[in-house]
């Protein structure tokens, strides 16, 4: 039987960790503060930042969401930015990707004073990543690891392979690995025999962005199973593909639409461990930016 890595579970155990932390700030009369940027109207973004909002009200954290015109220039956000980096009630400050196509998002983010950026995205965090200095990491790669300790997942000395090199989640993803002394494989959509380099894997963690592309002969048996992958579908053969005689084929048929990995739900039956979609990953990349919120907030004043 396998074990399902409950990322809702442990981001719950995260989120009331980090609840209790910002009471005490609050105690020494400080109250952690997150800018959410958001331009322009992508109605996904726009519930992201929501969720983010919400759950810095539920935490205890102070949060300011900034919304801007989608025709804004890059030398006007970037005034916005240099405001936010000089505000000395926000300790984190967050740009909602993806941001229009004429803003230079390069230049946004580098823009964020390293100390407040709290997505880790920053080319000082990136190289302090690097080094294994410490440092504010990027949400979801940070969350994984966070979900591999609590779940005692033990990845010293295992092959561990990363099927995506974004700068997001593969390659800090597998920077993190690296620094826990697994032996590391990236992949990516120019790797020759990709489920053969798979099935070498002890921790096999997909970062595609490919519905159900990670088949039962990507997989060692035993291995444990990390899918990064958030895909919407609403094709309702497509579905049947992965959801034939489960539960979640009702699903897509009473919504239209269902949440898929980039793991075929075979794989299940094969490995030791994995983490579902939705309920794995996704939670806890929230998680992970209040816990960057409230550190940044103790390494603003020097506190470690
Ligand atoms: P991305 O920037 O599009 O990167 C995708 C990576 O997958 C690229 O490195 C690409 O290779 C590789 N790839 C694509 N097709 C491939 C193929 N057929 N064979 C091998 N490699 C292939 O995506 P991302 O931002 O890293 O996100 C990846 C997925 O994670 C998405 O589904 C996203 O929604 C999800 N995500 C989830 C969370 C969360 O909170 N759970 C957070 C962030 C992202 P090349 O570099 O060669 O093109």
């Amino acid at each position: 039987m396998s074990r399902i890595l409950d990322g809702t579970a442990v981001s719950r155990q995260i989120k009331s960790e980090i609840a209790a932390r910002a009471a005490n700030l609050k105690r020494r009369g400080i109250q952690p503060g997150l800018a959410a940027v958001l331009v322009g109207d992508n109605p996904a973004s726009a519930v992201y930042v929501k969720n983010k909002v919400q759950t810095c009200a539920e935490l205890g954290i102070y949060s300011r969401r900034l919304d801007f015109p989608v025709a804004i220039s890059t030398a006007e956000l970037l005034d916005q930015i240099r405001i936010l980096n000089h505000d000395d009630g926000i300790d984190g400050i967050l740009v909602q990707l993806p941001l229009p196509s004429q803003i230079e998002t390069r230049l946004i983010l580098d823009a964020v004073d390293p100390q407040k950026d709290v997505d880790g995205f920053h080319p000082e965090n990136v190289g302090r990543l690097c080094a294994n200095l410490p440092g504010l990491r990027p949400c979801t790669p940070a969350g994984i690891m966070e979900l591999l300790k609590r779940e005692r997942i033990e990845v010293r000395g295992k092959e561990a392979v990363v099927i995506g090199r974004s700068d997001i989640v593969g390659k800090p993803l597998a920077l993190l690995l690296l620094h826990e002394s697994a032996t590391v494989t990236i992949c990516h959509s120019k790797t020759v025999d990709l489920p053969g380099v798979c099935r070498r894997a002890d921790l096999l963690c997909a970062a595609m962005g490919r519905p159900g592309f990670v088949t039962p002969d990507f997989v060692k048996s035993g291995a444990v199973l990390v899918d990064v992958g958030i895909n919407r579908i609403s094709d309702e053969l497509q579905a049947e593909k992965f959801f034939a005689g489960s539960a979640r084929m009702d699903n897509f048929r009473a919504r239209g639409s269902v949440l898929i990995g980039d793991v075929h739900p075979q794989c299940y039956a094969v490995v030791s461990a994995y983490t579902p979609v939705p309920g794995g990953v996704g939670p806890l990349t929230i998680a992970m930016l209040m816990a960057n919120t409230v550190q940044a907030a103790m390494l603003r004043r020097g506190w470690f």
